[in-house]
């Protein structure tokens, strides 16, 4: 096989090399398991399905799941592709009518698009009940096992083909491109969250654990006229960039149990069993607490069910989003993109070979995200 590297033209819409055998190729980076580098390998390109889009990938961010993967701390089918956190360029469509997005418009090649990070039929009956993150045709991009018949659904890999019933939509490319990366998990995450907290305007929220999804979820919650949001974090730093975000009041997560108020939302992206506690129990009447955070098996909480039962409240769980947060998060980022510094909270500039240094960087300097460009 001879390689050859894919290259970028300088206008029009970006196409997959072609080898000299005519098969176009793309480089992919495979996780094996933890301590074992990534491997760079170069694929060939499948004829596309009816329905599948070929996305050329301009730029992936490290979520935290992915560092999670990578150090052994989560267990995922391998060999597999990371990256879910993905912006792309579309390079292609399948035979077949034309595609369109979420919105019901037509996608044309060149497009810039973000993608929800699932595809799953919406005849299902749990996408019917408005949880396609759970249908049992689950498809999740940055999650699947790399077989000889399906090796391009990871960020960390120069193409990226788009199953069927994906949401898919397009981005302005005002939105600069590593902001726009994160909207397929952080922001739709965020959104999600949200959602379920119930109308937010002239509502106190309180948010524990302002890395990435919290310091979203600030911005949302500003932008969605609450009247207070209280941001709750152990390091100082995240707090501060919590204030950025539309924070009005920060607590050291120490000192939460002095304060002595009521929230009518409290959600978690921290997963911290304590502060979920401290959610539940500073509930105002009628309140919702929403937990995110704690995606890994630890032990239970203690939460006292007579104050539920008095004060009504509502505890809701969160994985993933559904299509409604995933716009919803778009809407967002196109409408406030420049007011809040989302582009000061992706870090590093690394490319696909150099994916094992940009999780060194991640894992190392812990910032909220890194960015590999392509
Ligand atoms: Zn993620």
């Amino acid at each position: 096989m001879i390689n050859v590297p894919l290259s970028r033209s300088e206008s029009g819409p970006l196409q997959p090399e072609v080898k000299p055998n005519n098969m176009p190729t793309a480089k992919i980076t495979i996780f094996e398991k933890a301590g074992v580098p990534l491997t760079l390998k170069e694929v060939e390109i499948p004829a596309l399905k009816a329905g599948e889009v070929l996305v050329r990938t301009e730029c992936t961010t490290l979520c935290r799941s992915d560092l999670a993967t990578y150090v052994g701390r989560r267990i995922e089918k391998t060999p597999t592709i990371l990256g879910h956190e993905i912006v792309g360029r579309i390079a292609a469509f399948g035979p077949g009518t034309p595609t369109r997005d979420a919105r019901g418009e037509t996608l044309h090649v060149g497009d810039r698009v973000t993608w929800a990070i699932y595809a799953a039929s919406p005849d299902s009956e749990l996408s019917h009940r408005g949880i396609p993150q759970k249908s049992p045709d689950l498809f999740k991009y940055g999650h699947e096992r790399l077989t000889a018949d399906s090796t391009l659904h990871g960020g960390l890999g120069e193409y990226v083909i788009l199953r069927r019933h994906t949401p898919i939509l397009p981005l302005s490319t005002d939105v600069a491109l590593p902001v726009a990366a994160t909207i397929n998990c952080a922001m739709a995450t965020a959104a999600g969250a949200l959602r379920l907290a119930g109308p937010i305007a002239g509502r106190r929220v309180t948010i524990w654990g302002v890395g990435m999804l919290g310091v979203v979820a600030c911005a949302m919650a500003r932008t969605a006229g609450a009247a207070e949001i209280t941001a709750v974090d152990i390091a100082p730093h995240r707090l501060n960039t919590a204030a950025r975000f539309g924070a009005t009041r920060l607590v050291p997560a120490g000192s939460f149990d002095a304060i002595d108020e009521k929230t009518d939302i409290a959600i978690d992206f921290s997963g911290n069993l304590r502060a979920m506690e401290q959610g539940v129990e500073r509930l105002a009447v009628g309140g919702t607490a929403v937990w995110v955070g704690g995606v890994f098996p630890q032990n239970k909480v203690h939460i006292d069910s007579e104050r539920v039962i008095r004060n009504l409240s509502c505890i809701r769980g969160l994985h993933n989003y559904n299509a409604d947060d995933f716009q919803y998060a778009v809407s967002f980022i196109k409408a406030y993109h420049t007011d809040f510094p989302f582009d000061t909270l992706v870090k590093g500039h690394f490319t696909l070979a150099e994916a094992d240094a940009a999780f060194a960087f991640a894992l190392k300097e812990n910032p909220y995200r890194v960015a590999i460009y392509f």
